[in-house]
Protein backbone atom coordinates (compact mmCIF):
# COMPACT_ATOMS: atom_id res chain seq x y z
CA UNK A 1 0.00 0.00 0.00
CA UNK A 2 1.33 3.06 -0.73
CA UNK A 3 0.80 6.75 1.01
CA UNK A 4 1.67 9.94 -0.43
CA UNK A 5 2.51 12.73 2.35
CA UNK A 6 2.59 16.29 1.39
CA UNK A 7 5.48 17.76 2.95
CA UNK A 8 8.82 15.98 3.46
CA UNK A 9 10.53 17.24 6.66
CA UNK A 10 10.63 14.76 9.74
CA UNK A 11 7.09 14.26 10.26
CA UNK A 12 7.18 12.62 6.66
CA UNK A 13 9.99 10.84 7.38
CA UNK A 14 8.49 9.41 11.00
CA UNK A 15 5.58 8.72 9.34
CA UNK A 16 7.25 6.58 7.19
CA UNK A 17 9.39 4.76 9.91
CA UNK A 18 6.29 4.08 11.65
CA UNK A 19 4.80 2.22 8.91
CA UNK A 20 7.40 -0.09 6.60
CA UNK A 21 6.36 -2.73 9.15
CA UNK A 22 2.76 -2.74 8.17
CA UNK A 23 3.84 -2.77 4.75
CA UNK A 24 2.89 0.69 3.50
CA UNK A 25 5.33 2.76 1.56
CA UNK A 26 5.87 6.13 1.45
CA UNK A 27 6.62 9.16 -0.80
CA UNK A 28 6.76 12.52 0.07
CA UNK A 29 6.08 15.99 -2.01
CA UNK A 30 8.58 18.83 -1.20
CA UNK A 31 6.32 21.26 -1.92
CA UNK A 32 9.44 24.22 -2.47
CA UNK A 33 11.38 21.78 -4.75
CA UNK A 34 8.03 20.49 -6.40
CA UNK A 35 9.90 16.57 -6.37
CA UNK A 36 8.56 13.45 -5.11
CA UNK A 37 11.30 11.76 -2.83
CA UNK A 38 11.55 9.22 -0.32
CA UNK A 39 11.16 10.81 3.07
CA UNK A 40 14.01 8.87 5.26
CA UNK A 41 16.59 8.63 2.31
CA UNK A 42 15.88 11.76 0.07
CA UNK A 43 16.61 9.83 -2.52
CA UNK A 44 14.06 11.76 -5.49
CA UNK A 45 12.02 10.04 -7.33
CA UNK A 46 11.10 10.39 -11.13
CA UNK A 47 7.25 11.09 -10.74
CA UNK A 48 5.05 13.86 -10.70
CA UNK A 49 2.63 15.03 -8.17
CA UNK A 50 0.08 13.74 -10.27
CA UNK A 51 1.33 10.23 -11.15
CA UNK A 52 2.41 10.01 -6.86
CA UNK A 53 -1.23 10.84 -5.96
CA UNK A 54 -2.74 8.60 -8.90
CA UNK A 55 -0.48 5.67 -7.67
CA UNK A 56 -1.21 6.47 -4.10
CA UNK A 57 -3.56 4.21 -2.05
CA UNK A 58 -4.05 7.56 0.37
CA UNK A 59 -2.60 10.68 1.19
CA UNK A 60 -2.02 12.53 4.22
CA UNK A 61 0.07 16.17 4.79
CA UNK A 62 2.88 16.72 7.50
CA UNK A 63 2.17 21.05 7.18
CA UNK A 64 -0.79 23.35 6.87
CA UNK A 65 1.01 25.68 4.04
CA UNK A 66 0.19 23.82 1.20
CA UNK A 67 -0.34 25.81 -2.34
CA UNK A 68 -4.13 25.97 -3.07
CA UNK A 69 -3.41 23.96 -6.37
CA UNK A 70 -1.79 21.43 -4.49
CA UNK A 71 -4.12 20.71 -1.90
CA UNK A 72 -7.17 20.46 -4.69
CA UNK A 73 -5.33 17.58 -6.64
CA UNK A 74 -5.34 16.04 -3.70
CA UNK A 75 -8.57 16.71 -2.61
CA UNK A 76 -10.24 15.47 -5.73
CA UNK A 77 -8.57 12.04 -5.73
CA UNK A 78 -10.95 11.32 -2.94
CA UNK A 79 -7.84 9.89 -1.16
CA UNK A 80 -6.83 13.00 1.15
CA UNK A 81 -7.39 12.73 4.84
CA UNK A 82 -7.62 14.66 6.75
CA UNK A 83 -8.48 16.68 3.62
CA UNK A 84 -8.17 19.87 2.09
CA UNK A 85 -10.73 21.92 4.55
CA UNK A 86 -8.60 20.55 7.84
CA UNK A 87 -5.83 21.33 6.42
CA UNK A 88 -6.37 25.10 5.17
CA UNK A 89 -8.24 25.89 8.83
CA UNK A 90 -5.46 24.60 10.54
CA UNK A 91 -2.93 27.07 8.31
CA UNK A 92 -5.09 30.14 8.85
CA UNK A 93 -5.59 31.47 12.59
CA UNK A 94 -8.83 33.06 11.34
CA UNK A 95 -10.46 29.64 10.17
CA UNK A 96 -9.28 27.84 13.05
CA UNK A 97 -11.06 30.69 15.29
CA UNK A 98 -14.23 30.43 13.32
CA UNK A 99 -14.07 26.79 14.13
CA UNK A 100 -13.63 26.77 17.62
CA UNK A 101 -16.40 29.53 18.35
CA UNK A 102 -18.76 27.16 16.07
CA UNK A 103 -17.81 23.78 18.44
CA UNK A 104 -18.30 25.71 21.47
CA UNK A 105 -14.50 25.10 22.51
CA UNK A 106 -12.91 27.93 24.47
CA UNK A 107 -9.90 30.08 23.98
CA UNK A 108 -8.20 33.03 24.25
CA UNK A 109 -10.39 36.25 23.59
CA UNK A 110 -9.30 37.54 20.29
CA UNK A 111 -9.89 40.14 17.23
CA UNK A 112 -9.80 39.95 13.82
CA UNK A 113 -7.64 42.85 12.44
CA UNK A 114 -7.28 43.59 8.65
CA UNK A 115 -7.27 47.50 9.29
CA UNK A 116 -6.08 50.21 11.20
CA UNK A 117 -9.09 51.18 13.21
CA UNK A 118 -9.85 47.53 14.05
CA UNK A 119 -6.35 46.97 15.61
CA UNK A 120 -6.86 50.70 17.65
CA UNK A 121 -10.16 48.70 18.90
CA UNK A 122 -8.77 45.26 19.99
CA UNK A 123 -6.31 46.86 21.93
CA UNK A 124 -9.44 49.12 23.43
CA UNK A 125 -11.14 45.94 24.22
CA UNK A 126 -8.79 43.25 24.91
CA UNK A 127 -6.55 45.70 26.74
CA UNK A 128 -2.82 45.22 26.62
CA UNK A 129 -0.48 42.98 26.81
CA UNK A 130 -1.19 41.12 23.34
CA UNK A 131 -0.04 38.77 21.82
CA UNK A 132 -0.29 39.20 17.56
CA UNK A 133 -0.35 36.28 14.86
CA UNK A 134 -0.42 36.80 11.37
CA UNK A 135 -3.35 34.28 10.35
CA UNK A 136 -1.57 33.15 7.34
CA UNK A 137 2.06 31.79 7.61
CA UNK A 138 3.11 31.34 11.07
CA UNK A 139 5.18 28.38 12.95
CA UNK A 140 7.30 27.97 15.67
CA UNK A 141 6.60 31.45 16.71
CA UNK A 142 7.24 33.27 13.68
CA UNK A 143 4.87 35.64 12.54
CA UNK A 144 4.24 37.08 15.74
CA UNK A 145 4.28 40.02 17.95
CA UNK A 146 4.28 41.13 21.78
CA UNK A 147 2.22 44.32 22.01
CA UNK A 148 3.13 44.97 25.92
CA UNK A 149 2.92 48.86 26.04
CA UNK A 150 0.98 51.15 24.05
CA UNK A 151 3.80 53.24 22.92
CA UNK A 152 4.97 50.30 20.58
CA UNK A 153 1.85 49.71 18.99
CA UNK A 154 2.91 52.37 16.07
CA UNK A 155 5.86 50.58 15.21
CA UNK A 156 4.22 47.17 15.81
CA UNK A 157 1.28 48.54 13.32
CA UNK A 158 3.98 49.24 10.48
CA UNK A 159 5.24 45.77 10.63
CA UNK A 160 1.49 44.46 10.28
CA UNK A 161 0.67 46.64 7.88
CA UNK A 162 3.22 45.17 5.35
CA UNK A 163 2.19 41.90 6.35
CA UNK A 164 -1.46 42.92 5.26
CA UNK A 165 -0.21 44.69 2.23
CA UNK A 166 1.38 41.20 1.16
CA UNK A 167 -1.87 39.89 0.69
CA UNK A 168 -3.65 39.52 -2.53
CA UNK A 169 -7.62 39.33 -3.95
CA UNK A 170 -6.94 35.79 -4.36
CA UNK A 171 -4.76 35.04 -0.79
CA UNK A 172 -5.69 38.01 1.51
CA UNK A 173 -3.72 38.33 4.19
CA UNK A 174 -5.25 38.88 8.10
CA UNK A 175 -4.01 39.03 11.84
CA UNK A 176 -5.24 37.89 14.89
CA UNK A 177 -4.52 39.94 18.25
CA UNK A 178 -5.23 37.90 20.99
CA UNK A 179 -5.23 38.51 25.01
CA UNK A 180 -1.80 37.72 26.48
CA UNK A 181 -2.73 34.32 29.14
CA UNK A 182 -1.29 34.31 32.19
CA UNK A 183 -1.47 30.44 32.09
CA UNK A 184 -0.07 28.00 34.70
CA UNK A 185 1.39 25.75 31.64
CA UNK A 186 0.89 24.47 28.70
CA UNK A 187 -0.41 20.99 27.40
CA UNK A 188 -1.59 19.17 24.42
CA UNK A 189 -3.58 16.59 23.52
CA UNK A 190 -3.23 14.65 20.48
CA UNK A 191 -5.87 11.77 19.20
CA UNK A 192 -6.90 10.10 16.31
CA UNK A 193 -10.53 9.65 14.52
CA UNK A 194 -10.94 6.94 11.83
CA UNK A 195 -13.21 7.17 8.61
CA UNK A 196 -15.87 5.73 10.58
CA UNK A 197 -15.93 7.95 13.49
CA UNK A 198 -13.96 5.99 15.76
CA UNK A 199 -12.12 8.25 18.68
CA UNK A 200 -8.71 7.19 21.02
CA UNK A 201 -6.77 9.97 22.58
CA UNK A 202 -3.44 9.84 24.00
CA UNK A 203 -2.69 10.88 27.84
CA UNK A 204 -2.31 14.85 27.82
CA UNK A 205 1.50 15.86 27.75
CA UNK A 206 2.58 19.00 29.25
CA UNK A 207 4.46 21.14 27.14
CA UNK A 208 7.62 23.55 27.64
CA UNK A 209 8.54 26.66 24.86
CA UNK A 210 11.56 28.66 24.58
CA UNK A 211 11.15 31.70 22.32
CA UNK A 212 7.99 30.27 20.82
CA UNK A 213 9.30 26.77 20.10
CA UNK A 214 8.47 23.85 21.85
CA UNK A 215 11.81 22.52 24.48
CA UNK A 216 10.32 19.53 26.49
CA UNK A 217 7.07 17.55 26.61
CA UNK A 218 6.37 15.27 29.61
CA UNK A 219 3.50 12.75 29.48
CA UNK A 220 2.36 11.16 32.38
CA UNK A 221 1.22 13.52 35.08
CA UNK A 222 -2.35 14.21 33.98
CA UNK A 223 -5.35 13.83 36.62
CA UNK A 224 -8.69 12.67 34.98
CA UNK A 225 -10.58 15.88 35.27
CA UNK A 226 -8.47 17.83 33.16
CA UNK A 227 -7.16 14.71 30.61
CA UNK A 228 -11.82 14.60 30.59
CA UNK A 229 -11.72 18.49 29.27
CA UNK A 230 -9.23 17.70 26.64
CA UNK A 231 -10.50 14.98 25.20
CA UNK A 232 -14.55 16.50 25.31
CA UNK A 233 -12.46 19.35 23.31
CA UNK A 234 -10.93 16.93 21.06
CA UNK A 235 -13.81 14.88 20.19
CA UNK A 236 -16.18 18.40 19.41
CA UNK A 237 -13.28 19.13 17.23
CA UNK A 238 -12.98 16.03 15.53
CA UNK A 239 -16.38 15.54 14.95
CA UNK A 240 -16.94 19.08 13.88
CA UNK A 241 -14.34 18.68 10.94
CA UNK A 242 -15.36 15.15 10.52
CA UNK A 243 -11.78 14.14 10.41
CA UNK A 244 -9.77 11.04 9.62
CA UNK A 245 -6.19 10.71 11.55
CA UNK A 246 -4.21 12.45 14.37
CA UNK A 247 -5.16 15.62 15.29
CA UNK A 248 -3.26 17.93 18.02
CA UNK A 249 -4.66 20.49 19.96
CA UNK A 250 -2.94 22.92 22.28
CA UNK A 251 -4.03 24.76 25.20
CA UNK A 252 -3.54 27.00 28.06
CA UNK A 253 -4.11 25.84 31.35
CA UNK A 254 -5.23 28.74 33.18
CA UNK A 255 -6.19 27.46 37.19
CA UNK A 256 -7.42 23.99 35.81
CA UNK A 257 -9.36 25.75 32.58
CA UNK A 258 -8.07 24.64 29.61
CA UNK A 259 -8.11 27.62 26.73
CA UNK A 260 -7.39 26.18 23.42
CA UNK A 261 -3.88 28.15 21.93
CA UNK A 262 -4.42 26.14 18.59
CA UNK A 263 -5.01 22.80 16.26
CA UNK A 264 -2.60 20.82 14.17
CA UNK A 265 -4.40 18.71 11.76
CA UNK A 266 -1.50 15.95 11.42
CA UNK A 267 1.00 14.22 13.79
CA UNK A 268 2.61 17.16 16.44
CA UNK A 269 5.84 17.51 17.53
CA UNK A 270 4.40 17.17 21.08
CA UNK A 271 3.74 13.71 20.27
CA UNK A 272 6.73 12.58 19.46
CA UNK A 273 6.68 10.68 23.04
CA UNK A 274 4.46 8.08 21.72
CA UNK A 275 7.26 6.58 20.21
CA UNK A 276 8.07 4.82 23.32
CA UNK A 277 5.73 6.11 25.80
CA UNK A 278 2.50 4.38 24.10
CA UNK A 279 1.56 1.11 22.50
CA UNK A 280 1.06 3.03 19.12
CA UNK A 281 2.60 5.81 17.89
CA UNK A 282 1.04 9.10 16.91
CA UNK A 283 2.82 8.17 13.42
CA UNK A 284 1.98 4.38 13.09
CA UNK A 285 -2.30 5.45 14.56
CA UNK A 286 -2.16 8.45 12.00
CA UNK A 287 -1.13 5.88 9.05
CA UNK A 288 -3.62 3.22 9.79
CA UNK A 289 -6.49 5.55 10.30
CA UNK A 290 -5.64 7.53 7.05
CA UNK A 291 -5.35 4.14 5.20
CA UNK A 292 -8.88 2.42 6.78
CA UNK A 293 -6.62 0.16 8.87
CA UNK A 294 -7.93 -0.65 12.73
CA UNK A 295 -6.41 2.12 15.32
CA UNK A 296 -4.12 0.93 18.06
CA UNK A 297 -4.06 1.70 21.75
CA UNK A 298 -3.39 5.33 23.17
CA UNK A 299 -2.58 4.13 26.55
CA UNK A 300 0.44 5.32 28.07
CA UNK A 301 2.82 2.44 29.01
CA UNK A 302 5.21 4.52 30.95
CA UNK A 303 6.03 8.02 31.96
CA UNK A 304 7.82 9.44 29.28
CA UNK A 305 9.65 12.83 28.42
CA UNK A 306 10.87 14.26 24.97
CA UNK A 307 14.09 17.09 24.51
CA UNK A 308 13.90 18.67 21.22
CA UNK A 309 17.30 19.00 19.91
CA UNK A 310 17.39 22.49 18.49
CA UNK A 311 20.39 23.57 16.00
CA UNK A 312 22.63 21.16 17.47
CA UNK A 313 24.60 18.88 14.40
CA UNK A 314 24.85 15.90 17.31
CA UNK A 315 24.80 15.42 20.83
CA UNK A 316 27.07 13.83 23.36
CA UNK A 317 26.73 9.60 22.76
CA UNK A 318 26.89 9.13 26.69
CA UNK A 319 23.27 10.03 26.48
CA UNK A 320 22.49 6.62 25.11
CA UNK A 321 24.03 5.57 28.42
CA UNK A 322 20.48 6.62 30.39
CA UNK A 323 18.57 3.67 30.48
CA UNK A 324 15.60 3.98 28.25
CA UNK A 325 16.39 6.38 26.02
CA UNK A 326 17.42 7.34 22.82
CA UNK A 327 17.36 9.24 19.52
CA UNK A 328 15.36 10.26 16.74
CA UNK A 329 17.43 12.33 13.49
CA UNK A 330 15.87 14.23 11.15
CA UNK A 331 19.14 13.99 8.78
CA UNK A 332 18.79 17.84 8.31
CA UNK A 333 21.53 20.38 7.74
CA UNK A 334 22.19 22.26 10.84
CA UNK A 335 21.01 25.65 10.97
CA UNK A 336 20.52 27.67 14.25
CA UNK A 337 17.30 27.04 15.91
CA UNK A 338 16.31 24.30 13.62
CA UNK A 339 14.56 21.08 15.04
CA UNK A 340 16.90 18.64 14.66
CA UNK A 341 16.14 15.77 15.86
CA UNK A 342 14.49 14.69 19.53
CA UNK A 343 15.47 12.69 22.42
CA UNK A 344 12.69 10.14 24.21
CA UNK A 345 13.65 9.10 27.79
CA UNK A 346 11.02 6.57 29.78
CA UNK A 347 10.45 5.53 33.59
CA UNK A 348 8.32 3.08 35.10
CA UNK A 349 7.17 6.45 37.72
CA UNK A 350 7.72 10.11 37.34
CA UNK A 351 9.93 9.90 40.18
CA UNK A 352 12.58 8.12 37.82
CA UNK A 353 11.75 10.05 35.16
CA UNK A 354 12.58 12.94 37.13
CA UNK A 355 16.50 11.07 37.97
CA UNK A 356 16.72 9.82 34.49
CA UNK A 357 16.39 14.01 33.24
CA UNK A 358 18.63 14.64 36.14
CA UNK A 359 21.27 12.21 34.20
CA UNK A 360 20.35 14.45 31.05
CA UNK A 361 20.81 17.86 32.74
CA UNK A 362 24.39 16.28 33.54
CA UNK A 363 25.39 15.90 29.95
CA UNK A 364 23.32 18.82 28.22
CA UNK A 365 24.09 21.82 28.31
CA UNK A 366 21.20 24.46 29.89
CA UNK A 367 21.34 26.88 27.24
CA UNK A 368 20.78 24.51 24.46
CA UNK A 369 18.44 22.49 26.48
CA UNK A 370 16.28 24.71 28.65
CA UNK A 371 14.21 23.33 31.16
CA UNK A 372 15.57 19.69 31.86
CA UNK A 373 16.88 20.39 34.57
CA UNK A 374 14.36 22.27 36.48
CA UNK A 375 11.69 20.02 35.09
CA UNK A 376 14.28 17.17 36.80
CA UNK A 377 13.74 18.54 40.20
CA UNK A 378 10.07 18.83 39.86
CA UNK A 379 8.99 15.26 38.86
CA UNK A 380 12.03 14.02 41.61
CA UNK A 381 9.56 15.56 44.14
CA UNK A 382 6.51 13.15 42.98
P1 LIG B 1 3.69 26.15 16.58
O1 LIG B 1 2.80 26.00 15.42
O2 LIG B 1 5.10 25.77 16.35
O3 LIG B 1 3.13 25.53 17.83
P2 LIG B 1 3.09 28.91 16.40
O4 LIG B 1 4.07 29.75 15.72
O5 LIG B 1 1.91 28.48 15.65
O6 LIG B 1 3.81 27.68 17.00
P3 LIG B 1 1.62 29.57 18.82
O7 LIG B 1 1.50 28.18 19.29
O8 LIG B 1 0.38 30.29 18.51
O9 LIG B 1 2.64 29.74 17.62
O10 LIG B 1 2.46 30.42 19.88
C1 LIG B 1 3.77 30.02 20.28
C2 LIG B 1 3.89 30.15 21.79
O11 LIG B 1 3.70 31.54 22.19
C3 LIG B 1 2.82 29.39 22.58
O12 LIG B 1 3.19 28.04 22.73
C4 LIG B 1 2.83 30.17 23.88
O13 LIG B 1 3.95 29.84 24.69
C5 LIG B 1 2.99 31.62 23.43
N1 LIG B 1 1.65 32.23 23.20
C6 LIG B 1 0.93 32.21 22.07
N2 LIG B 1 -0.27 32.83 22.23
C7 LIG B 1 -0.31 33.26 23.49
C8 LIG B 1 -1.30 33.96 24.28
N3 LIG B 1 -2.47 34.38 23.77
N4 LIG B 1 -0.99 34.22 25.58
C9 LIG B 1 0.20 33.83 26.11
N5 LIG B 1 1.16 33.17 25.43
C10 LIG B 1 0.93 32.87 24.13
MG1 LIG C 1 1.85 26.35 18.81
Amino acid sequence: MKVLVLGAGQLARMMSLASTHLGIDVLAYDVGSKQVINPVTFEVKPTTLEQAVEQSYAITAEFEHIPEDVLSICQQSGKFFPGAESIAIGGDRSKEKALLDNAKVPCAPYALITEKQAFIDAIDELGLPLVIKTCQAGYDGKGQWRLKTSDEAEQIWSEMNRFLDAGTDTAPHSIIAEKMIPFDREVSIIGVRTKDGQCKVYPLTENQHTNGVLTLSIAGKEKAAIQTQAESAFEKLAAELNYVGVLAIEFFDVGGQLLVNEIAPRVHNSGHWTQQGAHTSQFENHMRAITGLPIGSTELVRPTAMVNVLGQPNIPQSVLTVPDCTSHWYGKDPKPGRKMGHINVSAGSLHQLGEKLAELADILPEEDYPGVASTSHTLILN
